[in-house]
């Protein structure tokens, strides 16, 4: 079973009561996990744990109070030619989970680039998709 780098490198965390599961086993987002390290880097970026006064990246994310819901805008990769991977002219993702806990709920990609009218307009992240995600907002972070 493919998984995410993340989780591979994660291992099982000695405070874990139960087995990591990858949330990308198959390539595409699945409900069916449990602190997958990739989701985790994605809920992160999307502001859970970050306090009030942490605003550096409040231009990139938005959140309920409650800190469930999440939104993140992915920026273009800068070291990428502009109409090449698979974030080209940045992208939009959604996600949901019950409190901290560890099991992220949704993760998907909203693509205007498809079209609202298009079936996968928003469809499950990607592996693919998650990893660059993650890399796009580190480069754009050391700006
Ligand atoms: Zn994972």
């Amino acid at each position: 079973m493919p998984k995410c780098k993340l989780c591979i490198e994660q291992g099982r965390p000695e405070h874990s009561a139960s087995e990591p599961r990858c949330a990308f086993e198959s390539g595409e987002f699945s409900s069916d996990n449990w602190n997958c390290a990739t989701a985790g880097a994605i809920r992160e970026l999307m502001g859970e744990h970050a306090w009030i006064d942490e605003r550096h990246d409040e231009a990139f994310y938005v959140r309920r109070d409650d800190r469930s819901y999440g939104a993140l805008f992915v920026p273009p990769n800068p070291e990428q030619p502009e109409h090449e991977g698979s974030w080209r002219g940045g992208g939009f993702i959604a996600g949901y989970w019950y409190k901290h806990r560890g099991q992220t709920e949704m993760l998907i990609r909203v693509d205007p680039r498809n079209g609202g009218q298009e079936p996968d307009a928003a469809k499950p992240l990607t592996l693919e998709e998650a990893e660059a995600a993650l890399e796009c907002c580190r480069l754009a972070r050391k700006d």
